[in-house]
């Protein structure tokens, strides 16, 4: 077997914790890529993969990406992730949850973990039951920080579609942009729900057919089929579905001047970014316009750490700011001649440390 180490996308996380609990059947892996700033906060994902080196890759990935994400956000959190790694059947018991929740909990306070796809704001609720490191648990009140952070991220992806539409077309409203937009789930669900307020005009895919076609009918969208719409012509192609889908072939295919959408890891590759500004399209680097939901999942847990009710306009004020971090990386990209995923990357590195 391969070390850890030579893997990669191993970038020296500080710690990588292989989980297996047979009395419950629990398989995971926590990732911890940097504590530098601050506990490495992240969510759990709930995958069946086809191979358990895929499913490493992703925790070694997507903790990187944490730690870049939370940096970019202002958030004192480093990044961490963990990956329960599912049967074909995605059986998910509650004898899982706990024991992941003593897992989580024995780390004590080095990870601090929510949703992320597959797991619901009722299986964090289950976690919690184990250990305290954990956010993104049901609020009361309209006012009140927290929760399922998919409406947050969902938010923050809409103010970086108009700041990438401003920035790339010159327009300053999306009102009749045609935005494509791949996986209708809690965050790209509440993306085309905000984008249709606006009258955007929207094209909706997900392998759930019923569930685009639903969506699409309510707001007034056209149908594509999830192998069709990243070559849908339009004007921003918003990826919100699985990560790795720009590579050769699908940046090839697109036909959109703007890649912007909340999906961890579109990029295949580091150098999947250099071909989109190749072709000449503006993209919004995943972990920087994705932010909103670390946002509220972040600010509810320091909230509670200091006893303290979170303010909801706090969390809207700081996801209001990730159009301004946008322009700062576009323009710089711009006046360096470096991809905008590369620009990201090294203000990222330099936040925790590594620059
Ligand atoms: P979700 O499970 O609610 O939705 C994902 C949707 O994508 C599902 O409806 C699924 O059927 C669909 N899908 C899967 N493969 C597809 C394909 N090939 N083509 C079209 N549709 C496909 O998950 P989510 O919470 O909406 O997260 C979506 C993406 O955003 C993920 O990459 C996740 O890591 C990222 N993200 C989520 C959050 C959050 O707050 N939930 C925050 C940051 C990033």
């Amino acid at each position: 077997m391969t070390a850890f180490w030579t893997e990669a996308d191993f970038d020296d996380h500080e710690h990588v914790q292989l989980v297996r609990d047979r009395k419950s059947g629990l398989t995971a892996i926590i990732a911890l890529h940097s504590t530098h700033l601050g506990p490495g906060a992240g969510g759990t994902r709930f995958w069946h993969y086809a191979e358990p080196k895929d499913a490493i890759r992703d925790a070694l990935r997507l903790s990187r990406g944490m730690s870049y994400k939370n940096a970019m956000a202002g958030l004192p959190m480093g990044g961490g992730k963990a990956v329960i790694l599912a049967d074909k059947n995605r059986t998910k018991t509650p004898e899982m949850l706990a024991a992941f929740g003593d897992v989580v909990n024995a780390l004590g306070g080095r990870y601090v973990t929510a949703e992320d796809v597959g797991i619901s704001e009722a299986d964090m609720v289950a976690v919690s039951k184990r250990t305290d490191y954990v956010s993104g648990l049901p609020v009361t009140g309209d006012d009140a920080a927290g929760g399922d952070p998919g409406p947050f991220t969902a938010m923050g992806i809409y103010h970086g579609i108009k700041a990438a539409v401003q920035h790339k077309l010159g327009k300053t409203s999306v009102e009749g942009v045609h935005v494509a937009i791949q996986g209708i789930g809690s965050v790209g669900g509440g993306v085309a729900r905000l984008l249709a307020r606006d009258g955007a005009k929207l094209t909706l895919s997900d392998i759930n057919e019923d569930r685009a076609k639903a969506f699409a009918r309510e707001l007034g969208g056209e149908y594509a089929a999830p192998e069709a719409v990243m070559s849908v012509s339009c004007e921003v192609f918003s990826p919100n579905a699985l990560g790795a889908i720009l590579d050769d072939e699908g940046i090839a295919r697109l036909d959109a001047p703007i890649v912007a959408g909340g999906a961890n890891n579109q990029l295949a590759r580091q150098g999947h970014g250099q071909k989109l500004a190749d072709r000449g399209i503006l993209y919004a680097p995943d972990y920087v316009i994705n932010a909103g939901g670390i946002i509220s999942v972040a600010m509810e847990y320091l909230c509670k750490q200091h006893g303290e009710p979170c303010d909801i306009n706090e969390v809207r004020k700081r996801i209001a700011q990730i159009p301004g971090r946008l322009e700062e990386i576009w323009q710089e990209s711009a006046s360096t001649g470096v991809s905008s995923d590369a620009v990201a990357d090294r203000m990222a590195q330099k936040l925790i440390g590594r620059g």
